[in-house]
C-alpha cells in the first residue's frame, strides 16, 4: 500500500490510495458541552434527506448517548476491539502534546483500520479492518438514551455522592455525529466499484448511486458506520453534507456558502462547520483567523474523534468537561487534558470565537475581536476571572461582514401582560 502523511497521527500510515488532497475541505466543531440532546439536528436531516421508503433505518445524522449508547450499537467498542486484536497492547500514544504541526497530539504507534487489515485479514486484497453490523444493531439512533455510567462502570449501579467538577463519578455526555468527510475515508478506500469520491473542491466526500451495486464494502470499513445499506434501490447511502448549500447552489443560499441543515438548526448553538484551506501535504493551511482553524490549532480546545482509527475524520469535539479524563483519551487522543482545561479556563479571544456559534447559517471564513469594557471581575474554581464585553465580527467567503455579536448578550424581559400564554 502507498504511504500517505497523517497529520493527527503525527506520521506516515498506510492507505490504499496515494494522497490527494482537495483545495478546501468540509470540517465542523462540535461544542459537546452545550449538546442537550433535542434532536432537532437529527429531525432537520431526516425530514430533509432520509424521509422515503426503505430509509427508515438511516440516520446520517444522530446524536447518542455515551458510554452506552451507539449507532449502530456499540459501533465505536466494535471496532476498538477488532483493533486491539490485531495489535494487542499496541495501540498507544508516545511524545508530548505540543505546537508541531505535523503531530500536535504526539504520535500514534499502534495500527490504523488500514495497518491492521493487512496484518489480520484474508484474502490479501482486504484493505480496511472492519465489520458488518447486523440488522437490529440499526434499530435506534439513541439506544441507552440518558443512562449514566455506574459506580466502577458497573452499569445500573450508580454512584451515591454528590458530583464536583472536575469529573463526575457517575456521568454520561451526548455524542453528535455525522459523517466526517475524512481525508483519508475507509469508505472510498474498501469500494471495490470505485463507486465513492472526494471532491477535489470542498472534500466532500459522496457515493455515486450509478456505480454502487450495493455491495456493503462501504458499511462494513466506515469505522464511524455512516455509510448505510439502503435494501429497495440495492445501494449504499450517506451524508451528502447537504452540498448545494456549502456551494451556495440552493436557492435559499442566495449564492453564499451556507451550512448543512443539521448545523443551522441546532438549539444548543453546540456547531460550527466551515471550509478550511488544505495545504499540498493535507494539514490545515495556516488561516490564523479562521475559527474552526484558530479552535483546532490554535487553541486547541477540538480534537478530532478517534484519530487512531486513522481516516484523518473533519469532525472535531470540544470535550465535555465533567468527563473522567481515560474515557476521554480513548475517545479523542492525548489532547484531551489541554483542551479541557483551555475551554475551562478561556481567554478574551475563545470566549469571543465560542460566540460565533449559531449567530448566522452563513459559512464564518474569518473574523475580528475588537475589545470592549470589563464587565465582571471574579473568582472561578479559585482562580480569577475577568470578563469583557467585547465584539466579535464574522466574515465570510468575500471579505464580506456577516454579522457582529458580543460578549454580553441581550437579555428580554416578557411584559406580564404576557405571563402564562403561550
Ligand atoms: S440540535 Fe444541537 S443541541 Fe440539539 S441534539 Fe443536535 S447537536 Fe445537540
Ligand atoms: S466517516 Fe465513514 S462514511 Fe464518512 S468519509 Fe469517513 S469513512 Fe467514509
Amino acid at each position: 500500500m502507498p504511504e500517505v502523511r497523517n497529520w493527527q497521527l503525527g506520521r506516515a500510515m498506510s492507505y490504499p490510495y496515494d494522497a490527494k488532497h482537495p483545495d478546501r475541505q468540509f470540517a465542523f466543531v462540535f461544542n459537546i458541552n452545550r449538546c442537550i440532546a433535542c434532536q432537532t439536528c437529527t429531525m432537520a436531516c431526516k425530514s430533509t434527506w432520509t424521509f422515503s421508503k426503505g430509509q427508515e433505518h438511516m440516520w446520517w445524522a444522530n446524536v447518542e448517548t455515551k458510554p452506552y449508547g451507539g449507532y449502530p450499537q456499540f459501533w465505536d467498542a466494535k471496532i476498538l476491539e477488532r483493533l486491539d486484536q490485531a495489535n494487542e497492547g499496541g495501540q498507544v500514544w508516545s511524545g508530548e502534546v505540543g505546537d508541531a504541526p505535523d503531530g500536535p497530539y504526539g504520535s500514534f504507534d499502534g495500527m490504523t483500520i488500514f495497518e491492521a487489515a493487512q496484518r489480520t485479514l484474508t484474502p490479501d486484497s482486504a484493505r480496511v479492518l472492519g465489520y458488518l453490523p447486523n440488522d437490529d444493531e440499526w434499530n435506534a439512533p439513541n439506544i441507552y438514551e440518558d443512562n449514566p455510567v455506574g459506580m466502577l462502570g458497573v452499569k445500573d449501579k450508580l454512584h451515591e455522592t454528590g458530583e464536583q467538577l472536575p469529573s463526575h463519578n457517575m456521568w454520561f455526555f451526548y455524542l453528535a455525529r455525522i459523517c466526517n468527510h475524512c481525508s483519508y475515508p475507509a469508505c472510498l478506500a474498501a469500494c471495490p466499484r470505485k463507486a465513492i469520491y472526494k471532491r477535489p473542491e470542498d472534500g466532500i466526500v459522496l457515493i455515486d448511486q450509478e456505480q454502487c451495486r450495493g455491495y456493503r464494502k462501504c458499511v462494513e470499513a466506515c469505522p464511524y458506520k455512516k455509510a448505510m445499506y439502503r435494501g429497495n434501490t440495492r445501494t449504499s447511502e450517506k451524508c451528502i453534507a447537504c452540498y448545494p448549500r456549502v456551494e451556495g447552489t440552493d436557492p435559499e443560499s442566495g449564492g453564499d456558502p451556507m451550512e448543512t441543515r443539521c448545523m443551522a438548526s441546532c438549539i444548543g448553538q453546540i456547531r460550527m462547520q466551515g471550509l478550511v484551506a488544505v495545504d499540498g501535504e493535507g494539514r490545515w493551511a495556516e488561516d490564523r483567523y479562521n475559527p474552526l482553524y484558530y479552535l483546532v490549532h490554535v487553541a486547541k480546545v477540538a480534537l478530532p474523534l478517534y484519530p487512531q482509527l486513522g481516516t484523518q475524520p473533519n469532525g472535531y469535539y470540544i470535550p465535555p468537561r465533567w468527563v473522567p479524563k481515560p474515557y476521554l483519551r480513548q475517545m479523542f487522543g492525548p489532547g484531551v487534558d489541554q483542551a479541557v482545561e483551555r475551554y475551562m479556563n478561556p481567554d478574551r479571544e475563545l470566549r469571543a470565537v465560542l460566540q460565533l456559534f449559531r449567530r448566522s447559517n452563513r459559512i464564518v471564513f474569518g473574523y475580528e475581536v475588537q475589545e470592549g469594557p470589563l464587565v465582571y471581575e471574579g473568582t472561578l474554581h479559585g482562580r480569577p476571572v475577568t470578563i469583557h464585553d467585547d465584539t466579535v465580527i464574522a466574515y465570510g467567503r468575500e471579505g464580506q461582514e456577516l454579522f457582529r455579536t458580543t460578549i454580553e448578550e441581550p437579555i428580554h424581559v416578557r411584559e406580564s401582560i404576557h405571563a402564562n400564554s403561550i
